[in-house]
């Protein structure tokens, strides 16, 4: 199996010559992971943010089995279905006030897609066809489609390789003030003189709030947010949130905009709407965005083949059922309080150059690029699952995660920096 999988299959971010090593998982239940060689992981990664509430849960699993015998898709030109409507009902009830309009989307990155899609539209529909171009901060990351790319931090985005066909937008710098505290100087007013110069040509600003996660793993100021809120109302530009890695409840805030008291004019969802089951995104605008795209008779113009697929639909209402009814904040809580415990210290460590917790993500920042191959070895020898990057190792665990299973996780973050001479 590996032998075929290291010949034939490509793995994200991976070479085809040289693939680094995986490890061959059989099943997951619960918080952990059970390899082929019959060995169990505990998940420090959630799946990259997904499975909230663990692997093979039974209410998840009933919510499928449920949809399958029912039908287990149709397309969505010219249909709709329960499980579209219902999952619509409950994301408008929970998203921040003044979010109206629902497109499900297959993935992340097509949920950033046509959000872009929708600014511009907008635009377009309003007599500004000049206004197109995006305005976000340094250190994002939103997707790896063309469009998304071209939001994402222009040096670990890695611009370079494909500058002749990525749009060009505009970048602010990486806000400096952090979260939990207040505004720095200089901080927004470095956002200001951008947004006050291209207002003309500006559609949105699209922005990950709070959380900047795969592009540095960085949490601002939710001062910082408001502001940027208040002068895109200002200028006249659209906001789009990017909530794909912080929804429901991974900054200990249901979305990470409530942080900031802000309803953004268009929202994407991804990662964990399923529960980590099945890929879903969706992309959410106000009444206002909605009805000024259709302004000049206009049509939005995307319509995935999946749209709406009906059992990533019935899993998510389950999975966000399932988070309401849980005691999510206290958990969220609780593993933050025992990250901050338990990385705290080692930001004393020669290895490292800072920790950072917030909610239920835990990092820490090495000083030097991790040897990733060495460390994700060393890991899985502790009996943990976590996937470093660069100079990240981080934890995001399921929020069902166990003191005792997020202790080992610590502890092997904890041993891994020991062996970075
Ligand atoms: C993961 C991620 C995306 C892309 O989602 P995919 O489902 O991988 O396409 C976009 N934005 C943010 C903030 C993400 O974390």
């Amino acid at each position: 199996m590996l032998d075929f999988d290291r010949q034939h299959l490509w793995h994200p971010y991976a070479s085809m010559v040289d693939p680094l090593r995986c490890w061959p998982v059989a099943s997951a239940a619960g918080c952990r992971l059970r390899l082929a060689d019959g060995r169990e992981l505990v998940d420090g990664m959630s799946s990259w943010w997904c499975a909230i509430h663990g692997y093979n849960h039974p209410a998840l699993n009933a919510a499928l089995e449920e949809q399958i015998p029912r039908m287990a898709h149709v397309m969505f030109g010219g249909l709709t279905h329960e499980p579209a409507v219902a999952l619509g009902q409950r994301l408008l009830d929970i998203v921040p006030a003044g979010l109206d309009r629902v497109f499900f989307a297959d993935s992340g990155s097509v949920s950033v897609e046509v959000a872009i899609k929708m600014a511009l539209q907008y635009w377009f529909a309003q007599g500004r066809p000049q206004k197109a171009r995006l305005l976000t901060i340094r250190g994002g990351y939103h997707g790896d489609t063309f469009g998304a790319m071209a939001a994402c931090d222009p040096v670990n985005g890695m611009h370079e390789r494909f500058r002749p066909v990525l749009a060009q937008h505009l970048f602010a710098p990486r806000p400096r003030s952090r979260f939990g505290e207040p505004l720095q100087p200089g901080d927004l007013e470095a956002f200001e003189a951008l947004i006050a110069a291209h207002a003309q040509e500006l559609a949105a600003v699209i922005l990950e709030p709070i959380v900047q996660g795969a592009g540095g793993m960085w949490f601002y100021s939710a001062e910082y947010l408001a502001g940027v809120a208040a002068l895109c109302r200002q200028y006249g530009v659209l906001l789009i949130a990017d909530e794909i890695a912080t929804g429901f409840g991974r900054s200990g805030r249901l979305f990470a905009c409530e942080h900031a008291g802000i309803t953004p004019d268009i929202l994407c969802l991804g990662k964990a709407l399923t529960g980590g089951y099945l890929t879903l995104a969706a992309t959410l605008a106000t009444e206002r965005v909605a009805r000024g795209i259709s302004a000049d008779g206009g049509l939005l113009m995307h319509g995935p083949t999946f749209m709406a697929n009906p059992l990533a639909c019935a899993v998510a209402a389950r999975s966000i059922e399932l988070l309401l009814e849980s005691p999510w904040q206290a958990r969220v809580a609780a593993i933050e309080a025992q990250l901050r415990a338990g990385l705290g210290p080692l930001a004393a460590h020669p290895a490292v150059a800072e920790v950072r917790v917030l909610g239920a993500i835990g990092v820490v920042e090495t000083r030097e690029p991790v040897p990733m191959a060495a460390l994700q070895a060393h890991f899985v020898a502790q009996g943990a699952w976590i996937r470093p990057f660069g100079r990240l190792v981080y934890l995001m665990p399921p929020y069902t995660i166990s003191p005792e299973e997020l202790g080992l996780l610590i502890h092997a973050v904890a041993s891994g920096l020991d062996t970075l001479a």
